[in-house]
């Protein structure tokens, strides 16, 4: 929808139970979200979908569910502890805390995004454009401090350092670790991946934009183990790969694009990264990072675990450590774009339909059952809604107009709606109404099943 707010997608979220405010009744947490019934659905299919594109359909790859409390010395290997922070800068004036990348990529609206900057050359390019604070004007900042993103935790009865442990600030981490496992357990030949969907904890300094920018939310990650010097082929080959998987769960081209980190903002252990940035209601934002990770990750564990990381190739007899491709996606990012993407306020007479078009197979309910009176017809409708609900996601409503009920199912995107009449207790067949037509078929009860299958791929 042109000028959908993000105000308007929360109101909306929270009106029909997509996600609701965290703790709510304790007057709330922070940038803390919970996934409401119908929302839990989607999210669902999100990950599902993932699972099905990465996972089985793809050859040679594994799929994995690791700790989130891991050796907390995974954490000093990967250079979490050392380095995994934000830069961070506080307004004299009114005290607000920002991250000063993110200052100077609003300020200059994506055209800089100081990724890779050091703290000098942040602090210059903010105090020399008189970067104003977003809250209260003035440009008047402290230094930047260096502020890390892991959250702390301690396991056992003592609180000492040495029962300090972190929650996991990617999922990442737990495929390394486990990559001699999968390569024996599974008998693997490279090239292969190993994915895995799982929460995630970073101590973000800005959380935002509702459901964008959290401080826990979860992660669809793949670690794709390839031979050296074919990584960057394998880093085009995955970047297609993902934006067909966009485009495959219903986002719009138009709202996609690619950016490639500049050598600049690339990590040092980093050939090539590309984000997938989506077009949100707040602007671009990266949705999907897709990195070529050389063989760092392998290397300083292999180091600092002192234990061999290494695929020896059946063919050549050669050792070496692989290179890694990483797509690494947000559930939570994508579920907002999946909506932001659906939502639609169309005219229709001088009346507004308030309508998801969001994928069937995406879909919180596949069909809704709908008596046309109550009276006559909810017995029969109840039957049917025991039968369809053993293969879908089902709603049942019997209360209002038969129109507001069609509304209210158009609202949360279900894609279709059966409705039970005399013609279903006398003849066996139902009205099927498809959602973003608004056309209505008449359809053997028999063949309710196959009809809604075939149109949910
Ligand atoms: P950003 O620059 O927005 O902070 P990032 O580059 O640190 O993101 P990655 O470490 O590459 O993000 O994480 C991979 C993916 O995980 C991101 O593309 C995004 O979809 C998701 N993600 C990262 N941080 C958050 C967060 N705080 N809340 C929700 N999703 C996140």
């Amino acid at each position: 929808m042109k000028d959908l707010t993000m105000e308007k997608i929360v109101n909306y979220c929270k009106q029909y139970g997509f996600v609701y405010q965290g703790s709510e009744i304790y007057g709330g947490l922070a940038n803390s979200w919970d996934y409401g019934p119908l929302g839990k659905e989607i999210k669902e299919n999100i990950k599902k979908a993932w699972w099905k594109k990465f996972i089985q359909e793809e050859r040679n790859s594994f799929g994995l569910d690791a700790a989130i409390i891991m050796n907390p010395e995974v954490w000093v290997a990967s250079g979490h502890v050392a380095s995994f922070a934000d830069p961070l800068i506080d307004c004299k004036s009114c005290k607000s805390r920002h991250r000063a990348d993110k200052l100077i990529e609003d300020f200059t609206e994506g055209k800089e995004t100081g990724d890779g900057w050091d703290n000098k050359k942040l602090e210059k390019y903010i105090a020399d454009n008189k970067i104003p604070c977003p809250k209260c004007g003035k440009s008047d900042f402290t230094g930047i401090r260096q502020f890390n993103l892991l959250f702390e935790t301690h396991m056992g009865v003592t609180e000492d350092s040495a029962s300090k442990v972190y929650l996991r600030g990617e999922t990442a981490q737990g495929i390394f670790v486990n990559f001699n496992n999968v390569l024996r357990s599974g008998r693997a030949k490279i090239p292969f991946g190993i994915g895995q969907i799982g929460k995630a904890f970073r101590n973000e300094i800005t959380p935002g934009n509702f459901i964008f920018r959290t401080r826990e939310f979860e992660q669809m990650e793949y670690e794709f183990f390839c031979k050296p010097d074919t990584d960057l082929e394998w880093h085009t080959y995955w970047k297609q790969k993902c934006l067909d998987f966009l485009k495959d769960v219903g986002l719009r081209e138009e709202n996609l694009r690619y950016r490639d980190h500049s050598p600049e903002e690339l990590s040092f252990y980093s050939k090539a990264t590309t984000d997938i940035e989506y077009k949100y209601p707040m602007g671009w934002g990266e949705l999907w990072g897709i990195a070529d990770r050389t063989n760092y990750d392998l290397s300083v564990h292999e180091e600092h675990a002192k234990t061999e990381l290494r695929y020896l190739d059946p063919e050549t007899n050669e050792k070496y450590i692989p290179y890694v491709i990483e797509p690494s996606v947000g559930v939570d990012r994508l579920f907002l774009a999946i909506l932001c993407d659906a939502y639609d306020e169309e005219d229709l007479d001088g009346d507004t339909r308030e309508v998801l078009h969001i994928a069937p197979s995406l879909a919180a309910y596949k069909v809704a059952v709908l008596p046309l009176v109550k009276k006559y017809h909810s017995e029969k409708a109840m039957e049917v809604w025991n039968e369809l609900s053993k293969q879908f996601m089902t709603s049942y409503d019997e209360s209002g107009s038969i129109g507001k009920r069609y509304r209210r199912s158009d609202a949360i995107g279900t894609p279709f709606c059966i409705t039970i009449d005399d013609e279903t207790i006398n003849n066996g067949t139902v009205t099927i109404r498809e959602r973003d037509t608004m056309k209505q078929e008449t359809v053997e009860l028999s063949k309710v099943v196959d009809y809604i299958k075939e149109r949910i791929k």
